[in-house]
């Protein structure tokens, strides 16, 4: 959605020379753009049997805590290890240079939950693909992924739609990356 689009700031070289940031905060801060943000999602998930919103540390958090309270189902953090207090499954994903890991609450999804994943913005796809194996080994349902931002260059969201088959849904796409 152009609007959207329009309302993001893109910060050259941050936070290291050649990066883009596509930054939210300048959407976020307009109440027009955060309506417009959360009210596109929910329009879209909606009456589809969604049971849980689940969200990826730390700015997926903001929309999905948001969209979550507006189609009434509960909201599951997904954190970089060691943020969790219970007992956490984990999992690993590719950096540019080593590995990391997000964690999930193992108690946090039951049988037939139909789940909808969110964070701000997919590049590569690796912390969106190890969030998805998280819900998928506590044997949930993985309905979509949702994102504001898709930088479709980068190849994460064709990769992931074709690897665990969970289609991916963004309000804009930005070239490059
Ligand atoms: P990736 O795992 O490569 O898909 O990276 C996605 C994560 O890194 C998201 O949580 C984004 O918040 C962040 N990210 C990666 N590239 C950018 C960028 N150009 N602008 C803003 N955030 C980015």
């Amino acid at each position: 959605m152009s609007i959207v689009k329009s309302k993001i700031r893109t910060i050259a070289d941050w936070p290291k020379p050649g990066i883009m940031f596509r930054d939210i905060t300048s959407l976020l801060i307009d109440p027009e753009g955060l309506a417009l943000t959360v009210g596109s999602f929910v329009a879209r998930y909606q009456n589809k049997g969604i049971t849980k919103v689940a969200a990826i540390e730390a700015r997926g958090f903001i929309t999905g805590a948001a969209v979550a309270f507006q189609l009434g189902v509960g909201f599951i953090p997904i954190r970089k290890k060691g943020k969790l207090p219970g007992e956490t499954i984990s999992q690993e994903y590719e950096l540019e240079y080593g590995t990391d890991k997000v964690e999930i609450h193992s108690d946090a999804v039951v049988a037939g939950d139909r789940i909808l994943i969110m964070d701000d913005l997919i590049a590569t796809g690796g912390t969106l693909g190890a969030a998805i194996k998280l819900i998928q080994k506590l044997g949930g349902e993985v309905y979509e992924a949702a994102m504001i931002i898709d930088l479709p260059d980068l190849g994460g969201s064709k990769r992931i739609q074709a690897e665990l088959g969970v289609p991916i849904y963004s309000i804009c796409e930005f070239e490059g990356h």
